[in-house]
């Protein structure tokens, strides 16, 4: 049985622009409050290990992010007011330190995975794919995916991703900082850019120069259900079949889920446990190091939170 390693503990619900704000602290209480009752009052714990978040050095933040732009982050913190980027992203005191705890806990997953400690990892927090390497961009400060691939590159000689992303949005702070790389395969499956932010991802675009084939966008259109979904499964499962990628990251995202309150799709939690069910398929056939699994977006907190139960779920089995 390899073991599922999923981040727990309060510093992660710092990341939170204020109760009006569809990104605040109950998404993950909600999270932390059906994790309990599924696994810890179940008694199902023996193959799941907690990780207390971790606050994260600047210097791990710069592997990804420009230097200017994290004194940016570091300045409105202490004024606590404005915003960082057009209104999406509002600042807080003390957003420096919670959007650190978001990256440290993202890099103490990977750590872990690295460590032969778990095989698969679970931030919830984490998944904050719209930042950029200079910016702030809807609801996300520092991209822990991006800091992530890089961490294992430097760090771990990692060369090889396959990166999906499930959330509604497009991931565009993966997809466009990685559109030249041929070593970081995406998968990103999100409703039609031209219903929904940030209103990127057409299907035509597939990676530039020698990456040219090595990203996919999958574009449901708004009010897309599980039948649109599985159209497109095959696409997906064609797609990473002969893959060797040395490390998988999935993105989560439950804003993709009906009843969320600002998309426009319709999926159930089933589409995310097939989706971890075949990620772990590829890694386990592929020899590839583990799966860092991220919450991402997810405004209805009830059908998240089973999202997210699901994908740990379908990493036990
Ligand atoms: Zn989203």
């Amino acid at each position: 049985m390899r073991k599922v390693g999923v981040a727990y503990g309060e510093a992660l619900l710092q990341y939170s622009f204020g109760i009006d704000h569809p990104m605040n602290f109950n998404r993950i209480r909600s999270f932390f409050r059906m994790f309990d009752k599924q696994f810890k009052e179940n008694g199902l714990f023996d193959d799941i290990i907690l990780i207390s978040p971790v606050l994260a050095q600047e210097e791990v933040i710069k592997l990804f992010h420009t230097e200017e732009y994290i004194e940016y982050v570091k300045k409105a913190s202490l004024n606590g007011f404005g915003y960082l980027d057009y209104g999406d992203t509002p600042a807080f005191k003390g957003i420096f330190e919670a959007s650190s705890y978001v990256v440290g806990t993202t890099i103490e997953c990977v750590e872990k995975i690295m460590d032969d400690i778990v095989a698969f990892a679970f931030n919830p927090m984490g998944g904050l794919h719209h930042a950029r390497r200079d910016s702030a961009a809807g609801f996300c400060v520092f991209n822990d995916i991006g800091v992530a691939i890089e961490f294992l590159r430097k760090k771990h000689g990692v060369k090889s991703f396959l990166y999906v992303d499930i959330d509604a949005h497009h991931g565009d702070g993966i997809f466009y900082e990685y559109l030249e790389d041929k070593d970081v395969w995406i998968v990103d499956v999100h409703e039609d850019w031209r219903t929904l932010y940030p209103g990127t991802g057409k299907e035509t675009e597939r990676g530039e120069g020698n990456a040219f084939g090595t990203k996919m966008n999958i574009t449901l259109p708004a009010g897309s259900d599980d039948a649109d979904f599985y159209k497109r499964f095959n696409e997906i499962k064609f797609f990473t079949a002969d893959l060797k990628p040395d490390f998988i990251i999935f993105q989560c995202g439950g804003d993709s889920l009906k009843g969320d309150p600002i998309t426009h799709l319709n999926l159930s939690p089933q589409v995310h446990k097939d989706l971890a069910s075949l990620l772990k398929k590829v890694c386990l056939e592929s020899g590839s190091h583990g799966i860092l699994a991220l919450g991402g977006g997810g405004y209805n907190n009830i059908m998240t939170s089973q999202a997210w139960i699901n994908v740990i779920n379908a990493l036990l089995e």
